[in-house]
């Protein structure tokens, strides 16, 4: 049997000391949904796990400067219940609700969630429609990034080794607008997607012109992404049924969705076609049930 040593650490400077100390190899432990699977798999075997979950300064949610600032270990269960979520970017906490099952939930944390930096993570689309910036610590300092370009390819972040991500920023600019997440998987509960979409946008209240608009992509290619082409084509466009289908078209042609024992690249771009049509709607419609 392998033997793992476990550090609790109580405050980030503790993080990096204990990164320094360990070196490349050690790894970091959030809700370890992750980290343990990978583990059991062989995939790594760590000489160390630094715990995170007991650092206040990597907790909770609460209104900051320019946005809403959510820590690196809050749960996906915290993220779904939190009533400045749910008022104020709800597609994050749909987003977030559906990830794995209630006891996944329960343990498993945002931060988690990005920094594992897979195609499928549920949350990484709607970080990235709501242009979410990451907050990060490291040996030099902070530093702020955003999303878009925090992923590098499938399972690796732009993060250095003895970095630890502090959190996210979710802009004032974005409370408020329409925004839908949509995954596709087989089963309701603890299934991968085999893609997702999440969009969020700003419209004249009068004519539904759109105003702002993001569209992201999950497993549609190496990174979760944006759908550059889409957005572009829906900035400045009077939202309609017509014009939503006309996206997810775009979207699809634009996405670079992979073969898989989960689904073929085929089924995957015409599911994406599908979800951002739907994403699309669903955000009008809350646009206009705001409105009303
Ligand atoms: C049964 C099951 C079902 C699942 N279903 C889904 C699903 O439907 N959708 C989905 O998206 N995911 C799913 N997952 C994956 C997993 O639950 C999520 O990715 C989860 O959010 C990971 O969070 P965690 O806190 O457990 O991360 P951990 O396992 O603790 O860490 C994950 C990775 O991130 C690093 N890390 C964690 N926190 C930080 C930090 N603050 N700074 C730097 N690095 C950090 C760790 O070192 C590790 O490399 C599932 C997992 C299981 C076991």
């Amino acid at each position: 049997m392998v033997r793992i040593e476990y550090v609790e650490a109580a405050s980030s400077d503790e993080v990096l000391a204990a990164l320094s100390q360990w070196g490349p190899d050690a790894r970091l432990i959030a809700g370890g949904t992750d980290v343990l699977m990978d583990i059991r798999r062989g995939k790594y075997t760590p000489p160390v796990l630094i715990g995170i979950t007991e650092i206040p300064e990597l907790q909770g949610i609460r209104p900051t400067e320019g946005g809403l600032w959510i820590g690196a270990v809050t749960t996906h269960h915290a993220v779904t219940m939190s009533p400045l979520v749910l008022e104020r970017y709800p597609v994050l906490a749909s987003a977030s609700g559906k990830v794995g099952s209630h006891q996944i939930r329960n343990v498993a944390t945002i931060g988690g969630n990005i920094c594992n930096a897979v195609p499928c993570a549920d949350t990484a689309p709607a970080l990235l429609a709501l242009d979410a910036q990451a907050h990060v610590l490291g040996p030099e300092g902070k530093r702020v990034l955003p999303l878009d370009g925090f992923f590098a390819g499938p399972g690796r972040s732009v993060l250095a080794r003895n970095e630890l991500l502090l959190g996210f920023v979710l802009p004032d600019r974005l409370a408020g607008a329409g925004g839908s997440y949509h995954k596709h998987s087989w089963r309701e509960a603890l299934d991968i997607q085999m893609c997702g979409a999440a969009v969020v946008l700003t419209a004249d209240p009068g004519d539904c012109r759109c105003l702002e608009a993001r569209i992201a992509l999950g497993t549609a290619g190496p990174v979760p992404r944006r759908a550059d082409a889409a957005e572009a084509a829906l900035k400045g466009a009077v939202v309609n049924e017509e014009l939503a289908s006309e996206l997810g078209r775009i979207a699809a042609a634009e996405a670079r969705p992979r073969t898989s024992a989960r689904a073929t690249e085929e089924y995957r771009r015409e599911m994406i076609e599908v979800l951002v049509k739907r994403a699309i709607l669903d955000a009008l419609a809350h646009i206009k049930g705001a409105r009303s």
